[in-house]
């Protein structure tokens, strides 16, 4: 029989009422206790993490999940982490960073209402994540969620009550789940690598211990203030900057930002548009940044700002050489679609 570490940190999936709103509270016995099905199917060795809401999640608190990953990591055939959604896609995109290439599934999921609430999706939800968890070939950090398996670093929260809650931005999906059957999708080639999901020619695994917390992003506005952007800049060593369009940062902002990434700030840019990459080459409006700053900036393409910001996270956590940094964060890009 497999056998699954299920690494539980509370979120709706674990919610009962406390009388001043939902607060996590079933522990992970009684997640499993709800979905007999599992335990007939592999061992469970279940380790309670956190009971937070995952509004007060933290990337410290994702370098713990993935240290116990990566402590157990011989030990056991996959990992279940149960999670709330509200921070799901960055915790899915921050691991993904902090263990890449595993060889092994590790697999994200939480619920919009709690278990055992009538209509609730996690225990469907719960099934479904071990499902993948044992499948054949499953591999890497996936969140699982509405019969949905989607790449740690492509997904975004798109929904706040519908329970098909999460999508995968610029890739399919890797696989549906229907009724605890798998129907997976084609599998995508790394870029320019020859390198194939599942494929042996997937890099050995490596795992990260360290994250550089002080990234930030920022939204721009329309009319927005050079001030704001100054202040918000203060001790930062990454901004994400999320522009307009597929590439637009306003006149008024390029000195302000040209000076953050003089003083040492590696600059992201991205869009704040949902869905096609960026690319600030396009327009005038673009490469005004590009060419104020000599080519000091990096465009996140089209992976979501929660993984812009985890790749942010760990690239500058290794590293603070500009070069580096740049290259590493190419490569969480690369990383994107395995
Ligand atoms: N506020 C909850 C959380 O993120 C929402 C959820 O889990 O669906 O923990």
């Amino acid at each position: 029989m497999r056998h699954i570490l299920l690494l539980t940190t509370g979120g709706t999936i674990a919610c009962r009422d406390s009388g001043h709103g939902l607060a996590p509270a079933l522990t992970a016995e009684d997640l499993l206790a709800a979905v007999p099905a599992v335990t007939r199917v592999c061992e469970v060795t279940a380790r309670p993490l956190f009971n937070l809401d995952s509004t007060d999640m933290t990337p410290k608190e994702w370098l713990t999940v993935a240290a116990a990953i990566r402590d157990a990591y011989d030990c056991f055939d996959g990992f279940v982490i149960t999670h709330g959604t509200d921070t799901l896609a960055y915790a899915a995109a921050t691991l993904s960073c902090l263990l890449q290439h595993s060889e092994k599934p590790i697999v994200l999921t939480g619920a919009q209402l709690p278990m055992g609430v009538p209509g609730s999706d996690a225990a469907e939800n719960l099934k479904d994540a071990f499902a993948w968890a044992l499948s054949e070939g499953a591999r890497g950090v996936r969140i699982v969620f509405a019969g949905r398996v989607i790449r740690g670093l492509r997904a975004r929260k798109r929904h706040t009550t519908d329970p098909d809650a999460f999508e995968s931005v610029g890739c399919p999906d890797t696989a549906l789940i229907h009724d605890g059957q798998i129907i997976r999708y084609g599998v995508p080639v790394g870029e320019g690598q020859g390198s194939v999901t599942d494929s042996p020619l997937m890099p050995p695994h490596e795992f990260f211990e360290d994250l550089d917390t002080r990234i930030a992003l920022a939204h721009l506005t329309p009319g927005m203030s050079p001030f704001v952007l100054r202040h918000m800049a203060e001790g930062l060593h990454g901004l994400i900057v999320e522009g307009v369009g597929i590439g637009g940062i306003p006149d008024t902002l390029v000195p302000v930002l040209t000076r953050v990434a003089e003083s040492g700030v590696f600059l992201i840019l991205t869009s704040q548009v949902p869905y096609g990459a960026s690319d600030f080459t396009v327009y005038r409006a673009g490469r005004r940044i590009h060419e104020a700053c000599g080519g000091q900036v990096v465009t996140a393409r089209d992976i979501p700002s929660e993984a812009a910001f985890a790749a942010a996270m760990w690239a500058m956590a290794v590293s603070r050489d500009r070069e580096d940094m740049a290259e590493r964060f190419a490569r969480a890009l690369r990383g994107a679609d395995l």
